[in-house]
């Protein structure tokens, strides 16, 4: 199936963030495959087997072994006209290497199969053998998901609902007060060390990411501000 909003929300996330990244470096993506139903994945591995073809995919239906089953998975296709699969000129590895820069398993760097238009989330594993231990089957796991993080509206201006520290990346180093612009030294609740944001102070929220399970927003201004940390709300909508 070809629908995104069936993927695990950090997925969903991270194929947004990844969309936009490959459009600011002029490679045109699409998504084809994401969730993949028992019966499809058989229908896949008898490909090159039972059924002519090329061997796809060496994951039964049946076993949950592959990704696209427990919605950690999707596949990209390139979509500027050259063949969905036309890869002469590295299309493929361009985007694999810029998927890996914001965190996401590129099956391009797999033995057997080599599958360059796969992508997965890869906190499981680079197999589905630690989830099937963990979950037994994938409607379980799914019902783990949180989607509240799909709230999120970007663009929208967003309020703290504490004092918090600003970072350069998601869960990355403090901003240093002395670098700091003045607009956001205005905001901070102290005048040295590091920048803590004031309660009710607002931005705009350009970005979202997950980092060990907390949430953090990219402001307009390029800095870091938690959105949700260690489960509690540290960000909500302005109205
Ligand atoms: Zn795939």
């Amino acid at each position: 199936m070809r629908d995104i909003k069936q993927l695990h929300p950090q997925l969903q996330l991270k194929i947004a963030e990844l969309q936009l990244l490959c459009k600011k470096k002029g490679l045109n993506i699409g998504i084809g495959e994401c969730l993949r139903t028992v019966a499809e994945q058989d229908a896949l591995y008898a490909q090159g087997r039972t059924k002519p073809g090329l061997k796809v995919t060496n994951a039964r239906g049946s076993t949950y072994s592959s990704q696209h089953q427990w919605g950690l998975a999707c596949d990209f296709y390139r979509n500027d006209g050259k063949g969905a699969f036309y890869d002469s000129d590295g299309f493929f590895t361009k985007v694999g290497k810029l998927a890996k820069s914001i965190g996401l398993g590129w099956g391009g760097d797999w033995k057997s199969p080599v599958d360059k238009p796969h992508l997965y989330l890869p906190q499981w594993g680079s197999t589905t053998s630690a989830l099937r231990s963990a979950y037994g089957t994938p409607d379980k796991f799914m019902r783990t998901w949180d989607n509240t993080i799909l709230n999120y509206k970007i663009g929208g201006t967003y309020r703290t609902t504490k004092p918090c520290y600003l970072r350069l990346s998601p869960a990355g180093k403090k901003l240093d007060y002395k670098d700091a612009p003045d607009y956001i030294k205005a905001k901070s609740t102290k005048q040295s060390g590091k920048v803590s944001f004031k309660k009710g102070a607002t931005f705009v929220l350009m970005e979202v990411a997950e980092k060990n399970g907390n949430y953090w927003g990219r402001m307009k201004t390029g800095y870091w501000v938690p959105l949700r940390y260690k489960s509690a709300l540290r960000a909500i909508i302005c109205k």
